[in-house]
């Protein structure tokens, strides 16, 4: 039996193209698809203006070679491929870093404000674990200036975005997407949108750890549930990646993120006993090593003992001159001036890992970043395939942009390939009831303390490190809290729809958890940042991508081919070719 009808009102809109989320992926495809002459609409559940792409700090990648001209797009994607342990798609990753520099252009001809050199070349800095210096950078809020900069494009260009509209399903007839489904987070009110193609890019899932460095209520997994309940499968969800330095004091501040930028400017890391540990972890790129290896050796360092008072290690940046510090890092300066009371210019930050980007995630092509259902495309941390099992720090925000370029097309071809839309009234109704449910519902559980749940269960079964036990653990937990769900109760009160965001954020969030202990569950190896006890080592035979399609079936999938001519002929030659320069030049002492 339906629930009665809370809500009476539900407002409608056609649009050609419809994009779920107004970060840095879903405004760039956005504009892509208004500059094509398509009409579009981009929603969001929080204002544009502060989507979490603002949290973005450090910088974006492009081989540009502005201060190593030997830098190169080869180089580029096979730091990314060896970095990524080599699940990465080589055709993803080959797109990436030939258009970042195309990428840029973009952003510097719509007025982004780029750090440059007195002669006018825009600085590139070093991040951790690429060759040569290719990130660019505005000090260290670039995510910032990024967003601020496609905002101004959207509107110039003539962008429609709402920024109130939470998407509670995509609506599917037949394997075809033809709609979305939604209600206004302040009033209430309805929104049931009919699209011929739809754009997702509503970020990932790292907000379902205790310590996280995204802001409340966003990377709850939204974009996961919506595109798996949709039909799509997810991939590789395992691989989380864990910053290896996050705030750890004071206690609300936890998670915080403190930028890589900062060991690319000359940060330090000690333990509490004083030493410079990475020695001991990678003594060629000590603090300059990859995310994972930097992560596990600082989860190392506190688990073993030789941690902080507050269960951090040290980063220190007090031997850099204080001009520079306040001048490349000056968000990192303010924070900690703001959250913790510290100079950084004079005393060591506390730091320890913290759950920051989700590498796995939709599963799509690589050329077109179509889903398994037509019309769908996904992009922006929401979907996989560029990152493997470590993410190179810079090249989520390239990510955004390049693949947010190319979905914006793809999703123009497809609207304007569509002979006719077929409807499916029964989705439609199916939306609109599984809402009046929640809201109908009374009970006495609430959406808060089960999103705590989530968290608690997911640091302590399925963080840095992972074992078959724990991971087992964590789904008997998660079943419990599935089960506490069903007697969830919503309220809506004067101040707006929150109380039903969080209870659609925790379907989300419970849905991502369970894709990642299944398979992490599977992959039995370590590998990149995914860290099994019990499986210490890198298996060859696990070199492959895992699908998850619900109903605890988790499938390998060979990692994809090039799948075009162009791919063929420089996806498999490409990390060959790269990395035997890249020997060959560590062979030369000259250098
Ligand atoms: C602290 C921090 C620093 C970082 N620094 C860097 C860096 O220096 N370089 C780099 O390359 N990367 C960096 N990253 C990663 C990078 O910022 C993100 O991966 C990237 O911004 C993701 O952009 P996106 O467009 O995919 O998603 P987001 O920016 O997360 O946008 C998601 C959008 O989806 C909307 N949405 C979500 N759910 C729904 C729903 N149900 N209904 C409607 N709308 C919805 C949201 O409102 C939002 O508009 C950093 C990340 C963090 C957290």
């Amino acid at each position: 039996m339906s629930a009665s009808r809370v809500i009476v009102e539900e407002r409608r809109a056609a649009v050609s193209a419809l994009v779920v989320g107004t970060g840095a992926a879903g405004l760039r495809a956005a504009i892509e698809l208004q500059e094509r002459g398509v009409q579009v609409l981009c929603v969001g559940k929080r204002r544009c203006d502060d989507a979490h792409t603002v949290l973005a700090a450090g910088g974006i990648n492009a081989a540009l070679g502005t201060m190593d001209p030997e830098d190169s797009w080869e180089q580029h994607a096979a730091d990314t491929l060896r970095e990524g342990y080599w699940l990465a798609d080589p055709v993803s990753v080959e797109l990436l870093c030939r258009e970042a520099p195309a990428a840029i252009d973009d952003l510097v001809r719509w007025g982004a404000r780029l750090a440059r050199e007195e002669d006018g070349r825009l600085t590139q800095r070093f991040f951790g674990a690429h060759r040569f210096r290719r990130t660019c950078f505005a000090g260290d809020y670039t995510g910032r200036e990024i967003q601020r900069t496609l905002v101004a494009r959207a509107a110039e260009v003539g962008v429609a975005i709402r920024d109130d509209i939470y998407v509670t399903r995509l609506l599917v007839h037949d394997g075809r997407v033809f709609g979305a489904y939604g209600f206004d987070v302040d009033d209430g009110s309805r929104w049931l949108i009919v699209a011929d193609a739809i754009v997702l890019a509503a970020g990932g899932h790292t907000r379902i750890w205790r310590r996280s460095s995204s802001r409340r209520d966003e990377n709850t997994g939204d974009a996961m549930r919506l595109a798996a309940e949709a039909g799509c499968r997810l991939r590789d969800m395992e691989l989380v990646q864990f910053h290896p330095t996050g705030m750890v004091y004071p206690e609300e501040s936890a998670g915080t993120l403190v930028t890589e930028a900062v060991r690319g400017e000359g940060g330090i890391l000690r333990n509490a006993a004083g030493e410079r540990f990475m020695e001991r972890y990678d003594p060629e790129r000590l603090e300059l090593s990859s995310r994972d290896r930097v992560a596990l050796a600082n989860y190392t360092e506190i688990a073993e003992g030789r941690g902080t008072a507050h269960g951090g290690v040290l980063l220190d940046v007090s031997h850099l001159d204080r001009d520079l510090i306040l001048s490349r890092l000056p968000r990192m300066y303010r924070q900690f001036v703001d959250l913790a009371m510290l100079d950084i210019t004079t005393t060591p930050m506390e730091v320890a890992p913290t759950a920051h980007y989700s590498m796995g995630g939709i599963r799509v092509e690589a050329e077109t970043h179509a889903t398994d259902v037509e019309g769908l495309y996904a992009v922006g941390e929401c979907a996989t395939g560029v990152h493997g099992a470590n993410r190179l720090g810079g090249n989520s925000l390239a990510e955004c942009l390049v693949f947010g370029r190319i979905a914006g097309a793809e999703a123009a071809r497809w609207s304007a390939s569509l002979d006719v839309q077929a409807r499916d009234r029964a989705a439609i109704v199916a939306a609109r009831e599984e809402v009046d449910q929640l809201l109908a519902r009374r009970g006495d559980e609430f959406a808060r303390p089960l999103q705590r749940a989530v968290r608690d269960l997911m640091s302590e079964c399925g963080g840095v490190v992972r074992s078959e036990d724990g991971l087992r653990q964590g789904l008997a937990r998660l079943d419990e809290v599935a089960t506490r769900a069903h007697d969830m109760e919503v309220r809506p009160d004067i101040a707006g729809y929150d109380d039903l965001a969080h209870a659609f954020d925790l379907h989300g969030s419970l849905l991502a958890a369970r894709a990642t202990l299944e398979c992490a569950l599977e992959r039995r190896e370590t590998r990149g940042a995914h860290n099994r006890v019990d499986f210490p080592d890198q298996d060859f035979g696990l070199q492959v991508n895992l699908v998850w399609a619900g109903g605890g079936t988790v499938t390998r999938e060979p990692i994809p081919q090039p799948s075009s001519v162009r791919g063929a002929e420089l996806g498999a030659e490409l990390p060959r070719r790269a990395l035997r320069a890249e020997r060959d030049q560590l062979a030369d002492p000259s250098e």
